[in-house]
């Protein structure tokens, strides 16, 4: 479902990934491990087609994100790490806003925003401003953006980042949900939140790829 081969994104001169190759299968949760600056970001924003890699190639759903980002990205919700949104909007016009930007129109549009504002559990915030939302919703509304055209792979930059205890544990087990019905990869740099989420767990460290393999046989490989 999720296909990158030989992924290398420079800036300038710096490296910010090297040579990646990664592949997820349809269903699979897989987890992007490494500390700060390790290239996860970069990797992310490459597989949901708002970067461009210096060279390689990347599929989402059997389409080249490069050459055809339009389709694949219909097929792609992303959540990026601090994601844009507009604190004087109501969540309810907020997620409306999202499905407009990707083509939903009408009772269609309608549906999915009614569907999503459900799925993600924001129906009684719906009509207040962002704003004024806890950290804990105002991720769900992230998500619920990321969410809104039902897209078949879900992108998660650090979703629990910034969160206190309570809030990371309501939304790992929102993206437990989540990813019962959907190909995920999320990116973290704690150990237990990738091995409790994902089926597999890939390690970066400097931009490079150094270890992928199941939670309980990471330890093994490493
Ligand atoms: P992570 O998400 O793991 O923290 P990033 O992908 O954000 O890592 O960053 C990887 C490396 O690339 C870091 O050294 C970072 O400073 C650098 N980097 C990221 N974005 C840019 C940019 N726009 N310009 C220059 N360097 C960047
Ligand atoms: P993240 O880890 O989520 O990428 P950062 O703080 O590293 O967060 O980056 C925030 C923004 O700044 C991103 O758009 C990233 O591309 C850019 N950025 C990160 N590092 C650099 C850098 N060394 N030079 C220029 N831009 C950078």
């Amino acid at each position: 479902m999720i296909e990158l081969f030989n992924i290398t994104k420079k800036y300038g001169n710096k490296t910010a990934i090297n040579n990646i190759s990664l592949f997820v299968r349809s269903g699979e949760v897989l987890g992007l491990l490494g500390p700060n600056g390790a290239g996860k970001s970069t990797t992310m924003r490459i597989i949901a087609g708002y970067l461009l890699p210096t060279s390689g190639s990347v599929k989402v759903a059997g389409f080249d994100v490069v050459k055809e980002p339009v389709t694949a990205k219909r097929h792609i919700g992303y959540l990026p790490e601090n994601p844009p949104l507009y604190k004087d909007m109501t969540v309810c016009d907020y997620i409306n806003f999202a499905a407009e930007l990707r083509g939903l129109k009408g009772k269609d549009k309608a549906h999915h925003v009614n569907r999503v504002i459900e799925e993600v559990g924001i129906p009684d915030v719906k009509k207040r401003l962002i704003g004024h939302l806890s950290r804990g919703y105002r991720q769900r509304v992230g998500l619920a953006q990321a969410l809104v055209a039902n897209p078949q792979v879900l992108i998660l930059d650090e979703p629990t980042v910034g969160l206190d205890p309570q809030q990371i544990t309501e939304i790992r087990q929102l993206i437990k949900e989540l990813s019962g019905k959907r190909t995920v990869i999320l990116s973290s740099h704690i150990l237990p939140e990738v091995s409790s989420l994902c089926h597999r767990v890939a390690i970066i460290n400097k931009g490079n790829l150094i270890v992928e393999n199941t939670p309980q046989n990471l330890g093994k490989s490493l």
